[in-house]
């Protein structure tokens, strides 16, 4: 007796589409992709163009490394990456990306156009993607570097396509990459812009002053002091193992505020992370000082023995955990609150908490 079968093998091209939606959910983690992508590539210039808040179109032109003809047909497949070529090389990953898989799964899910030359000399390719149907690379005259361009987002994905919000909404989100990367590379010129505009550009001079200017603007930037807090032990000390090496940056004034969390930003050993401790522990140094539900602006660079912190390598999340929360926190707060209290910025009571 035969019956029909409920039950189904999913053809490659669906599952593509399936894991694509794990990595890629709006146009954000497309820049976000591009973006890592570039700096990876030893950018010193990364610029960020969106149409119509990414929906319409993204794209990243950088002035890195480049690809020869070869390594461009190689980038766009299933598992490829030139960062990692073992097991071994994956406990010490030194770059951004390393799983292979951003160009493979963004081509899946739009029309991918790359354009790369290397900079160290050879000529410029182009390939295009379309629904993860690779073309041939051509020749083109492009300027040594890469440029990626990523139109029609999710247009063989119908369901993923209706769960993006309004053009404001998903630039707002484009908007918070491109700035998080800005201002944890204060040497890499990065600019943005939304549909022909100029959002922000920073100037890559390294100096993390200017870039707080030309992201946040002249009124924040004027009101932010500096942190420089070191671990309490000196260099060399038998304790020298505390939790946090140093905490450096900048936050603001407690009166230059906004309502959203989104201004205190967080770096974990050069990556940007969000983690409560880490924000409670910059509130905490504010001793009360701030209006409720208001939150300063804050860049500020954590950086801890590469033990001592859990990275969860997802590619959508950001969230870290410590071995040591609550030291973590006590050195943040007090090295904010030192900053803070050297302008005369909060009263010397106990912080709150
Ligand atoms: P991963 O970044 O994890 O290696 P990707 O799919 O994002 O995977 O990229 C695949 C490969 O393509 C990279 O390892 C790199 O060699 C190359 N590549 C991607 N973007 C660039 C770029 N902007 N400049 C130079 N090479 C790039
Ligand atoms: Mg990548």
């Amino acid at each position: 007796m035969s019956e029909t079968p409920t039950i189904y093998a999913l053809d490659d091209a669906t599952i593509r589409r399936i894991a694509a939606g794990e990595v890629v959910e709006r146009p954000a983690s497309v820049v976000k992709e591009l973006l890592e992508n570039s700096l990876d590539a030893d950018a010193s210039r990364v610029t960020v163009a969106v149409e119509g808040g990414g929906v319409d179109g993204v794209r990243v032109r950088d002035d890195g490394v480049g690809m020869t003809a070869t390594d461009l047909e190689r980038a766009v497949e299933e598992h490829t990456t030139s960062k990692i070529s073992d097991g071994d090389d994956l406990d010490r990953v030194g770059t951004l990306g390393f799983r292979g898989e951003a160009l493979h799964t963004i081509g899946a899910v739009s029309r991918l156009t790359i354009r790369s030359r290397p900079r160290d000399g050879g000529r410029g390719h182009e390939l295009v993607v379309e629904g993860g149907e690779a073309g041939e690379v051509t020749p083109s005259g492009c300027p040594p570097g890469t440029v990626v361009e990523v139109e029609d987002l999710f247009y063989n994905t119908p369901a993923r396509k209706k769960f993006l919000k309004t053009e404001a909404t998903e630039f707002d989100h484009v908007n918070r990459v491109v700035t998080q990367y800005a201002l944890a590379n204060p040497d890499v010129a990065t600019a943005l812009e939304h549909d022909g505009r100029e959002v922000f550009a920073t100037e890559g001079t390294g100096d993390l002053e200017s870039t707080v200017l030309a992201v946040y603007g002249r009124e924040v930037a004027s009101s932010m002091v500096a942190v420089d807090g070191g671990s309490a032990t000196t260099p060399g000390d038998a304790e020298a193992e505390g939790p946090v090496e140093s905490v450096s940056g900048l936050v603001s004034h407690p009166e230059t505020t906004r309502a959203g969390r989104e201004y205190l930003s967080t770096f974990v050993n050069g990556r940007y992370v969000t983690a409560g401790t880490l924000r409670e522990a910059v509130l905490d140094a504010y001793g009360g000082q701030l209006a409720s539900d208001r939150y300063p602006f804050a860049v500020l660079f954590v950086e801890v023995p590469p033990g001592a912190v859990d990275v969860n390598v997802h590619p959508r999340k950001m969230e870290v955990r410590f071995d040591d929360e609550s030291g973590v926190a006590e050195a943040v707060t007090t090295a904010v609150r030192e900053a803070l209290l050297d302008e005369g910025l909060v009263r010397s009571t106990a912080p709150r908490g």
